[in-house]
Parts: C-alpha cells; structure tokens; sequence
C-alpha cells in the first residue's frame, strides 16, 4: 500500500494527502516532512516512507491548520521525528487549533524564525495566512515550499481565498517578498506543484494585486 506518492524533483516527493499535500525532501541530514496531512494520511506517509527506505528526521509544519497538522500527532509518535514550526504558530500546535478546528495537541521540539536553516533549507516567515506561516527554500534545487500561501489551479497560481486567512493584506504583502528570494519551483499545498515556471507564476499573482 502507500500513499500516491512520486518524486517530482530529485530527492524532493509529493505525497498526496486526502485534502492537502505532504512533501519530502532528502537532504545529507536525513529526510524532511513539510506538514502532515489530515488524520487520514499518516499512514499513506509511512507506507510511502518504508517503501522509499527513508527516516525522518524533523516535520515542518508550514502552518497549524487541521489539514496540515491533524496527522502530525501520528507521524511524529511512529517515526520519533522532532516537530519544528516558527515560534508564532507553535502555540496553536500545541494547543491542538483554534476553535473553528481542532486536532490533537502536539509539542514543538524546534522553533524556528525566518533566517532559521533547517537541514539546509531556508526559514522564510511569511504571515497572513496564520500568524506564523512559514515557507522553506531549498537553494540548491531551487524550489520553495510555500504552505498555504498560494495554491495552484489549472497551471495558475492564486493567493488563498480571503476569508480562510487571518490577515489577507498581510498575506499579500508576504507573497510579494518571496520574489525577493532566488528559485524555479513552487510547490503549494492545494493543487499541483509548479516546476521550472514556478516563479513566473508567483509574479503574475503580485501583479494581479494591483489590478
Ligand atoms: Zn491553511
């Protein structure tokens, strides 16, 4: 069994969840799971990880919203991986969510910032969404692991729909500082990941603001 997971840049997998992506990266410090998915998905995820013969060594989680953390609680008891999240959004990870959706608590090992590196990818804090939305960058693959941030629909991208955002003008604003960072890829949560025109895409999202 296993989820449908493929690798769709190298040493970087898309595991499909039931409503949300999950991404794997391979770094020379073991492997990295960005969020985890409803509570539906662990164990896609471990099937897919056994069927790699990958570990995990940390999960990043973009973001504490139930369809990226509801299975956090499960893939960190099984794997024994630390939990890193920006320090911002560590309280709701351990507080199991806001009211509107809940999941089980689970504690933060590591809280990062923007700038932190994290198995050699880069921290970016990009608020809006939540108040602790972060992106990671992988430099040397050149790809960026935007969240909820954007969301990719029929080859476009397109910022979240506002009333799923705590702070759309700010979310805003954090999109447009990723175009300040070098990279190809673009690889949202909701819908498919973008390669080699990721960036392109992502300008055309800011320009649209000022229309
Ligand atoms: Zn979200």
């Amino acid at each position: 069994m296993g989820a449908p997971g493929a690798e769709i840049l190298r040493g970087i997998h898309l595991i499909r969840g039931r409503v949300s992506n999950i991404y794997l990266v391979e770094t020379t410090s073991g492997a990295l799971l960005v969020d985890a998915g409803t509570p539906e998905d662990p164990e896609g995820v471990l099937g897919y990880l056994r069927a790699m013969g990958l570990e995990v060594g940390v999960i990043f989680v973009t973001h504490a919203h139930w369809d990226h953390v509801g299975g956090l609680k499960r893939l960190r008891d099984v794997t024994g991986a630390r939990v890193a999240a920006h320090r911002e959004e560590a309280p709701y990870v351990r507080g199991g969510g806001t009211a509107r959706r809940r999941f089980e608590p689970v504690d933060v090992d590591v809280e990062v910032e923007n700038g932190t590196d994290i198995l050699g990818l880069l921290v970016i804090h990009t608020p809006g969404h939540t108040p602790g939305s972060s992106c990671l960058l992988d430099g040397k693959k050149r790809a960026i692991l935007v969240g909820d941030l954007v969301y990719e629909e029929g080859g476009r991208l397109y910022e979240m729909h506002h009333h799923y955002s705590r702070d759309p003008h700010m979310n805003r604003k954090s999109i447009a500082r990723l175009l300040e960072y070098d990279f190809d890829h673009v690889l949202p949560s909701h819908g498919n990941p973008l390669l080699g025109e990721g960036k392109d895409a992502l300008r055309r999202v800011v320009e649209s603001f000022s229309q």
